[in-house]
């Protein structure tokens, strides 16, 4: 068989397969295009999912003739002006959407540009144009998808499943670009020029409200800012549904920000769940190549470490500051008693839960709760503190604390009333009803001492070698230093091969293995969550245990010691897996439900 070039259509149609693969990325590319055209108004209609007809109209600039005739042809666009991949300022730039749609498709084209008297109709199947009396922006409807490729209309999958992926997409655009309103089906609406908490909360439901974090970090060297949201970690979803993404305002999928978002919620959130997030990420465009996969999902970082751990540092800190931003900023209006009690902790070397630490959950708290729990005040909070001292830390339930009520009043958990069902401990504090889960609040002190104390490390006398292929000794060593705070420490040995110098204590593993799902991983996503998820399903279990269970009964002091333990734990509002550890109920709730207010 002899060497032919292939003719335009099937060139389309081959290309149609990278870019067209369904209803939601046709609307992906029309809709791009008439952000490309600078609209800010864009309405969206899909008959039959998609299958009968697609219709994007959009308010911006148009087309001329000229430029309608060639719109079609393959890499024709107006937007690579001075031939630069490296500065891509536009969404598209491939000049293939509408050749690629228009090979698997009836698509029709109006379209006006002011500077010409009318506007003007394409047929793409014929390539015919003539006068139209369209007068502003451009709408494109495409029907009868894959028509002429039966192949690919086997693999769409119903109606409604089509237009949710639909409605994905325009969610994923409303959210990059608030500046433009967007309608799909008359049914869903984005009104321009929104504020991203509103527009967040028409993505992603009414549950969202006051329960996101915003994030607004700028790096060391101010080459790189991360901004948005995300959730407060009772907050999530079975599923990635409601992560949206954005490298320099572009929606993306990318390995290495989702990777990093997991990675960042490890302690908090149980592996199978999702948090929320509307999180943009701007760096440099010279420091990141779009120009990767057709749909342009995914990115390419220069540096994808630093990236990474840019990420992923600052929304731990979001995470685990929670609570102390707001408490400190109502302590500063109190007066020097509370002051000086914050000062005090280090003196008595103790851990407090003064607004210091980041031990207790706020998120669902409004400031006034936590100014009124912070202004209750008690001569006894030295005797306090100096009982505390002689506790053994180890032996949660065991403690023997002489427990003054008044000084309890000053802690945010207050003090223990009695325990319902045997599972529920009861708690007063200031104007507040507080519910404890028993069982995961020792879980979670469990846990935290666990995580923070005994990762002991190691050293092996013989290394341990692993042999790996070239390419997945490159994929381990990316992540050597993660793994090394894990408790692992590796290094190549030659080319193809690893040693491992030092492995976490009393844990022995396939270690060949884990080395090479790591790699798996890393290669494929960028990161890899193997050992820690590992590490962390240990701990989890070990915690789980050690714990003082549901159904187990507990006199006051061992429940007013366990208030005092949530206190001084990290991140004492949620368990390991995620749940809540306790709810706090201002009395004036209680009011309400009793007609009281
Ligand atoms: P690309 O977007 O990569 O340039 P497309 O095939 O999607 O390639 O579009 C080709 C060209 O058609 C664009 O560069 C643009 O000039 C023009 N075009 C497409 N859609 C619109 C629109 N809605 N309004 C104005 N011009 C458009
Ligand atoms: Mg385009």
């Amino acid at each position: 068989m002899s060497v032919r070039v292939l003719p335009d259509f099937l060139v389309n149609q081959i290309a149609a397969g990278e870019v067209v693969e369904n209803p939601a990325s046709v609307v992906k590319e029309l809709v791009e295009n008439a952000l490309d055209a600078g609209a800010d108004q864009i309405v969206v209609d899909v008959v039959d999912g998609g299958r009968t007809s697609i219709t994007v109209v959009d308010n911006g600039r148009g087309m001329v003739r000229d430029d309608l005739a060639k719109s079609i042809m393959r890499h024709a666009t107006s937007k690579l002006p001075d031939d630069d991949l490296t500065n891509i300022t536009y969404m598209g730039f491939r000049g293939e959407a509408l050749p690629s749609i228009a090979s698997v498709s009836n698509m029709t084209i109006d379209t006006y540009n002011d500077s010409e008297p009318n506007g003007w109709q394409l047929n793409a199947t014929t390539g015919e144009i003539k006068p139209s009396n369209w007068d502003s922006g451009t709408r494109i409807r495409v029907q009868n998808l894959f028509g002429n490729v039966p192949a690919r209309l086997k693999f769409l999958r119903g109606d409604r499943a089509e237009t949710m992926s639909v409605l994905e997409i325009i969610k994923r655009l409303a959210l990059a670009r608030r500046d433009v309103g967007f309608v799909l089906n008359n049914k869903w609406f984005f009104p321009k020029g929104q504020d991203l908490l509103e527009r967040m909360i028409a993505v992603m439901g009414d549950d969202i409200n006051g329960r996101m974090l915003e994030i607004n970090a700028k790096s060391e060297s101010g080459d790189m800012t991360l901004t948005g949201f995300v959730s407060e970690p009772t907050l999530r979803r079975a599923s990635s549904v409601d992560q949206f993404l954005f490298v320099n305002s572009r929606p993306v999928k990318d390995k290495v920000v989702v990777g990093a978002l997991r990675a960042a919620y490890m302690d908090v959130m149980h592996a199978r769940e999702f948090p929320l997030c509307a999180l943009f990420l701007n760096l440099n465009p010279a420091n990141v190549d779009v120009n990767v996969s057709p749909a342009k999902t995914e990115v390419h970082f220069l540096e994808p470490s630093h990236v990474r751990a840019f990420i992923i540092k600052n929304l731990r800190n979001r995470l685990a500051e929670t609570l102390q931003t707001v408490v400190q900023n109502n302590l500063s209006n109190d007066v020097s008693h509370d002051l000086e009690f914050v000062s005090r902790p280090q003196q008595m070397n103790i851990p407090v839960a003064t607004p210091h630490h980041d031990n207790f959950n706020l998120a669902n708290r409004d400031t006034n709760t936590v100014r009124h729990v912070l202004s209750v005040r008690s001569p006894n909070v030295k005797n306090f503190f100096d009982e505390q001292k002689l506790n053994d830390e180890n032996v949660v339930c065991e403690k023997n604390i002489v427990s003054p009520d008044d000084a309890f009043a000053q802690r945010p958990l207050g003090h223990a009333i009695g325990q319902i069902g045997d599972k529920y401990i009861l708690a007063e504090s200031g104007d507040n009803l507080i519910i404890v889960d028993q069982h995961a609040a020792h879980e979670r002190i469990t846990y935290e001492r666990v995580r923070t104390h005994t990762i002991k490390v190691q050293p092996l006398l013989t290394p341990i070698v692993v042999n790996m292929r070239a390419e997945d000794v490159v994929a381990v060593l990316e992540i050597a230093d993660e793994l090394k705070n894990s408790g692992l420490t590796l290094d190549s040995f030659g080319d193809t091969a690893i040693a491992i110098f030092e492995k976490p204590a009393d844990w022995d593993l396939n270690w060949a293995t884990l080395l090479h799902e790591i790699a798996d991983e890393v290669r494929a996503n960028g990161h890899s969550v193997q050992l820690n998820e590992r590490l962390h399903l240990k701990l989890a279990n070990w915690a789980c245990h050690h714990s003082v269970r549901a159904g187990q009964k507990l006199d006051i002091t061992q429940m007013n010691a366990l208030l005092r333990d949530i206190e001084n734990t990290t991140r004492g509002g949620q368990c390991n897996h995620g749940r809540p550890v306790y709810k706090i109920i201002p009395l004036t709730d209680l009011d309400i439900i009793f007609e009281r207010s």
